[in-house]
């Protein structure tokens, strides 16, 4: 018996589904992409539950003919290659005729469609590759896409979605990754009868400002400058963030031939034109677009990847280094910071420089001790380790590597010793405990944020952050993927201490935060949260709420240059070693290390 026979195209369709549309954003580029290949210049997004239940692109396109609509659901149909020679000379996104049958095998679609010279346009409705309806409609010229009921008859696909905000929030983002190229098509964004963004037709910049900003008041654009350099391998134009005003929260964006791409050589690139130049985490944002002959780059990869390979990366890599540090006017000394030289740090700008120093400054007196002990006037907790006895923490599931070479049960600072022993401070980095094995060397900074973060973990768990009101609520302005990803971390902030309220459809204020922040500007630290959500991925509460710890604790622990007292360094001491993993934070980093008597004796010899 024969046993091989062909698949219906239905099947066939949904399998190939299965790669290119995996989620409500995939469709959504596709469909997008559709609308701008059809030369249209207003396209309408309109979004349900984050497009689980519908996903409307509205288009002022050329529309397709009666008989170019029914075939635009056939797999391989399209009207933009005739033969393999034209991928080398593409223009258009899409190329491969096969988004519109995959969307159309997972969904139910209705589609009117008319062009310029059709009196009547057509009607088309599809549920899961099966044409149910074909009639002439009237309808305005362009293209109207409905896919309702996205996976309907896939529900494994369906229930391998996200929270309704995470999809959001991954359509959003999809969606900026074409408008920030096309600024000369206008478009919107309405997710459940809310409008989310208005796009009208302008400039680059002005589309960056009316999707990160606010286009009344133009202040998110100024803080970048121009970057321009053509040269006979590429063209990069763009635009960088002048060093002072960068954040730890950074909108990366590269460009190529009008697609958006990752490129994390090309960002090293970026970050190196940059380097001196940051303090601390703080990243470069920048929105850079390259054109580049097609042939010297392929563009036949995958639909649903976004790194693209080209020809020359490191001669292209040195070509945008230069270029970003020429904007930024870099070829002067890079600040020094100093902890040692308390007060205030301003490095003068050489004449003629564009940019600005920035102006760091240290406040001597600041004292993170004051009174009490931050960190002692929470209630100790009685066996928080059992609270998350069976949530897999990502401190417990690293390899500490200085356990590897020294077991644990190798403890170097009982706390027994802690109540009696000797403390210094040393170089306002590092504290000093002359143990029985050997100097004991604690770096201050990473002991306080180590300790904090645990705190700050169990207090998110009970809802026992103390909350400190702010004398004056300040306001954190946010693109719309940002809001319902705030939205989202909402209740574990507030757990914490944050209180935050809706002011605008865009912004929040900040009423109140976490007390250990004392007297720190809580925006920062939103901001340092939620990038490092979104950069993370973290998509479980547990997620969240590691990343919330682990950013308030590093903001709140106790900075290097600041002297502490024997109590303070005692105290602090002390919780650290009740702390299970004491001797490197969660990120690997040490935080105590041993100098021991081998070694000491050594330099006597
Ligand atoms: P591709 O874009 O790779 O050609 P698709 O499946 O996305 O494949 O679309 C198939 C064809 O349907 C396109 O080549 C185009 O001719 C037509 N089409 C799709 N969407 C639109 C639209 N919004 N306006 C006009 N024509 C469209
Ligand atoms: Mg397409």
């Amino acid at each position: 018996m024969d046993i091989i026979h062909l698949l219906p195209d239905s099947v066939a369709n949904q399998i190939a589904a299965g790669e290119v549309i995996q989620r409500p954003a995939s469709c959504l580029k596709e469909l997008v992409e559709n609308s701008l290949d059809a030369g249209a210049t207003r396209i309408q997004v309109i979004v349900r539950d984050a497009g689980r239940t519908l996903l409307q692109v509205i288009d002022d396109g050329s529309g397709m003919s009666e008989m170019d609509a029914r075939l635009a659901f056939e797999r391989h149909a399209t009207s933009k290659i005739r033969e393999a020679q034209d991928l080398f000379s593409l223009r258009t996104m899409g190329f491969r005729g096969e988004a519109l049958a995959s969307i159309c095998a997972v969904a139910q679609v209705e589609m009117t469609t008319r062009r310029e010279e059709d009196e009547t346009g057509t009607l088309l409705e599809i549920h899961g590759s099966n044409v149910v309806r074909q009639e002439p409609c009237s309808c305005p010229i362009g293209t109207n896409i409905k896919v309702s009921n996205l996976f309907f008859n896939v529900p494994v696909r369906r229930k391998f979605l996200k929270s309704d905000q995470t999809e959001l929030r991954n359509l959003l983002n999809e969606f900026y990754h074409i408008v920030l190229v096309y600024p000369k098509v206008a478009f919107t964004f309405v997710h459940n009868d809310e409008i989310l963004l208005e796009l009208p037709i302008g400039t680059e910049k002005q589309r960056i400002e009316a999707v990160f900003g606010n286009p009344k008041k133009n202040v998110y654009t100024s803080a970048f400058v121009d970057i321009n350099t053509e040269t006979e391998l590429v063209s990069i134009r763009g635009f960088v963030i002048k060093p002072e005003a960068a954040t730890r929260k950074a909108e990366q964006y590269f460009f190529v031939n009008g697609r958006y791409m990752r490129h994390p050589y090309f960002l090293k690139a970026v970050q190196t034109a940059y380097s001196g130049m940051l303090t601390n985490d703080y990243q470069p944002s920048f929105f850079i677009y390259f054109t580049i002959n097609p042939e010297a780059i392929d563009v036949n990869i995958h639909p649903t990847k976004t790194e693209i390979k080209f020809a020359d990366e490191q001669t292209i890599f040195q070509i945008l280094m230069a270029s970003v540090r020429e904007a930024l006017g870099k070829f002067t000394l890079a600040p020094q910071i100093d902890f040692d030289t308390q007060g205030s740090i301003d490095i003068p700008a050489p004449q003629n420089n564009p940019v600005s120093r920035p102006h760091l400054t240290v406040d001597p007196n600041y004292n993170p001790f004051h009174a009490r002990s931050s960190y002692t006037q929470q209630q100790p907790v009685a066996n928080w380790e059992s609270l998350y006895a069976d949530l897999p923490t990502k401190a417990k599931n690293v390899i500490y590597p200085d356990q590897l070479e020294e077991p644990a049960e190798v403890e170097l600072l009982r706390p027994e010793e802690v109540e009696t022993c000797s403390l210094w401070q040393y170089a306002g980095k590092y504290i000093i405990v002359p143990t029985a094995k050997g100097l004991l060397l604690i770096n201050q900074h990473r002991a306080h944020a180590a300790v904090l973060y645990q705190q700050f973990l169990v207090q998110i768990a009970q809802t026992q952050g103390s909350m400190q009101q702010l004398l004056f609520p300040e306001v954190i302005t946010l693109p719309p993927d940002e809001m319902v990803l705030l939205a989202q971390l909402l209740p574990d902030l507030r757990a914490i201490g944050f209180e935050l309220e809706q002011l605008s459809p865009d912004s929040y204020s900040v009423l109140g935060h976490p007390s250990q922040l004392e007297a720190q500007s809580p925006i920062p630290v939103l901001q340092h949260i939620m990038q490092q959500v979104r950069e993370r991925g973290a998509d479980t509460q547990q997620e969240w709420r590691e990343q919330i710890a682990t950013s308030l604790a590093e903001t709140a622990a106790v900075p290097y240059g600041r002297s502490l007292t024997t109590e303070e360094m005692r105290d602090m001491v002390l919780h650290l070693v009740e702390l299970k993993n004491h001797r490197r934070m969660a990120d690997g980093k040490i935080i105590m290390s041993l100098l021991n008597d081998e070694e000491i004796n050594k330099r006597f010899s």
